[in-house]
């Protein structure tokens, strides 16, 4: 089940098909750019693909799932609606509520509410931009934001950011046609190879005659060219890495030239970017980037808009996810202070485990011999209490598990007291 089109969550699929073949489900883009992806490996043949649209609920064995629309930095995201025996789990997958997108999807507001009034057993909820406050701005900002540099521009304009960046790439294809520049793609392929898939299916539509191959853009004046690369976190190899040390074959910077870097950088490429845009500045660029300029937005959801899926959803219980354990434990407090009590959030890390009950009937009769010897140790003269039998199974249960598994578990004993039962 694919919430969207990231590298980040489809990159790992060819690894896993090769190993075992179970059906992708995704939407129209999303699915694009994977079968693309298996075409190269040579497995799109065998691939089982089914493509869903938000709200179309479908059945797998015992679960119900819905996708539901959100926005996010790639076009046709969605979180999940999954129905279990057990309750309802909302997952969000990466989000931001944005409430101006570019191709006027916007989340589907109306039906995580509708999910938090019905009852949502759980939910799932990103967690990447948990220590910014505020809401993260609308991808329809940035346009407007980028207009006056491309007005004011003189010489070239060199553009970098994420390839699946649909929505970016048009807003800055938008701008190009408005004022009087032709485009050029750049990088590795994928920034060709996205645009090419995206504007097939209709998520982008390039202006007529926008586009040219990189020479006869290049042969243009200075200041009726674009070209939108990638290499926005620095990589050695892409072409604005070569750009900016003098390498590129087809583009040398210029004084006058104005870089923009639209995208964030990703933590752990701060060194290399950093000497990207060093080096494109000595070479007389202007260079514009998150720090300096508004030329970004954040395809992640801030605190306030985090609250809001929580107070739609209203989950009985929440489990922070995507993002450091930081951010996972900012989520937690964050949640904590819209009212959820700290015994309903579960801060689990990747790797954490879940126990698939049918396939561990041993280990779980081991478990309750170990919790029914730990009560039997109870002293028969003390009284009844829900608290001390409480902690007894808590503390046994985590003996057994940390000597097992080498875990510490999060255990939340429930002691239901039955009527007429005999104690002790
Ligand atoms: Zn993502």
């Amino acid at each position: 089940m694919l919430t969207h089109g990231h590298e980040d969550h489809i990159g790992a699929l060819p690894y896993l098909l090769r190993q075992t073949s179970v059906p992708v489900y995704g939407t129209r883009l999303t699915l694009a750019f994977v079968a693309d992806r298996l075409r190269e490996h040579g497995l799109l043949e065998q691939a089982r693909l089914t493509s869903f649209k938000p709200r179309d609920r479908f059945e797998i064995g015992p679960f119900g799932i819905e996708p539901i629309r959100v926005t996010h930095s790639i076009a046709d995201g969605i979180g999940l609606a999954i129905d279990t025996p057990a309750g309802t789990i909302v997952h969000t997958g990466d989000f931001r509520l944005d409430p101006r997108p570019i191709d006027g999807e916007t989340p589907d507001y109306s039906r995580f509410t509708e999910l938090g009034e019905r009852g949502v057993l759980a939910l799932c909820s990103d967690s990447t931009n948990v220590d910014r406050p505020g809401h993260t701005p609308s991808e329809s900002e940035v346009g407007p934001a980028l207009a006056p540099r491309f007005a004011a521009a003189q010489g070239r304009i060199i553009l970098a950011t994420f390839a699946s960046h649909i929505h970016r790439i048009q807003q800055v294809l938008d701008l190009a046609a408005r004022y009087g520049r032709k485009a050029a793609l750049l990088g590795m392929s994928m920034m060709e190879k996205n645009v090419r898939i995206a504007s097939e299916l209709g998520y982008l539509r390039v202006p007529e005659g926008l586009l040219e191959p990189l020479e006869a853009v290049a042969a243009l004046p200075a200041s009726r060219q674009l070209i939108v690369s990638t290499g926005s976190q620095g990589e050695p190899n892409s072409a604005l890495a070569l750009m900016a040390v003098g390498e590129h074959k087809d583009v040398q910077i210029e004084r006058g030239d104005v870089v923009i870097i639209s995208a964030r950088v990703i933590p752990g490429h701060e060194r290399t970017v950093g000497s990207v845009i060093n080096a494109l500045f000595r070479l007389g660029a202007e260079v514009l980037y998150e720090d300096n300029a508004f030329v970004h937005v954040s395809g992640h959801a801030s605190q306030e808009d985090l609250k809001q899926m929580l107070n739609l959803t209203r989950p009985r219980y929440f489990i922070p996810v995507h993002g450091e354990y930081r951010h996972l434990l900012g989520h937690a407090r964050l949640a904590a202070s819209v009212g959820l009590p700290p015994e309903r959030v579960f801060l689990v890390e990747d790797g954490q485990g879940v126990v698939y009950v049918k396939e561990s009937e041993e280990m779980l009769a081991e478990l309750k011999a170990a919790v029914s010897q730990a009560l039997a140790e109870r002293d028969p003269a003390q009284p009844f209490d829900r608290e001390v039998v409480g902690a007894l199974v808590k503390s046994a249960v985590r003996r057994f598990i940390q000597q097992r598994f080498q875990r510490k578990p999060i255990v939340l004993p429930i002691v239901l007291e039955v009527p007429g039962a005999a104690r002790g």
